[in-house]
């Protein structure tokens, strides 16, 4: 099972309550901002001191979002261990366990601020959150939320970036982080297998479980998912 809980104050303070309360993994999630308006690339910070799990893990979230998507990875294959020339490093280095800074999106870019906007974009953003915590945390636990610039008491009336066309990228992150927090707290099964599912929009068509190193290939020629087991 997996339990969350959203940490507020200061960056540091909601990362040593994280390590009091021995969470599995640490998520903060932010929206990236650029001069320009066409930059189209997702990308995760790991903190300088990031073990190998953060970095896989930052890696698969970013490559997942991209391929949805259709958009680019940045940095060292989706990471920038260290965050940007040093900027994200403090918000994720005094963690005990494995953390992650969410750049999905670009809230300077008017396409991304659409998705970013949309419900129907929060909840796909969630998704891949969800089953990127899946992945990496098959075990369950107590996962730690951090909604990036929001209830910081340095700095009260900060959220981050404004979003192209109106909004901020706070209000939208944890819109984000709340509908992943809804979708992980209904996960009754922990240390699933291995599952491949069609999906429609929002509805699943096919859900099935195939063995750990099935062989599973799409042919865009033939519009066939062929499962080798
Ligand atoms: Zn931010």
């Amino acid at each position: 099972m997996y339990k969350i809980k959203f940490y507020k104050g200061n960056y540091s303070t909601r990362q040593s309550k994280a390590n009091n309360d021995k969470a599995v993994a640490y998520v903060e999630h932010h929206f990236n901002s650029s001069s320009s308006s066409t930059a189209n690339y997702a990308v995760v910070v790991t903190g300088s001191n990031a073990s190998r799990t953060s970095k896989n893990w930052g890696r698969w979230y970013a490559k997942a979002v991209a391929t949805f998507f259709g958009t680019q990875v940045s940095g060292d294959n989706g990471i920038l261990v260290g965050g940007w020339n040093g900027r994200g490093d403090g918000n994720l280095k005094h963690t005990n366990m494995p953390a992650i800074l969410l750049e999905p999106l670009f809230a300077s870019n008017p396409l991304h601020a659409e998705i970013i906007r949309s419900e129907r974009g929060q909840t796909d953003l969630a998704r891949i959150l969800v089953e990127s915590i899946q992945r990496f945390f098959p075990n369950g636990g107590l996962i730690a939320f951090s909604v990036g610039h929001k209830y910081k008491k340095s700095n009260p009336n900060d959220r981050g970036a404004a979003l192209a066309g109106g909004g901020n990228e706070a209000d939208y992150a944890e819109k984000v982080l709340k509908k992943a927090a809804v979708m992980l707290e209904a996960i009754d099964q922990i240390g699933t297998a291995r599952t491949i599912r069609v999906m429609r929009g929002d509805k699943v068509l096919l859900e099935t479980e195939v063995d750990e190193d099935a062989l599973v290939v799409w042919d865009t020629e033939r519009g066939l998912l062929n499962i080798s087991e």
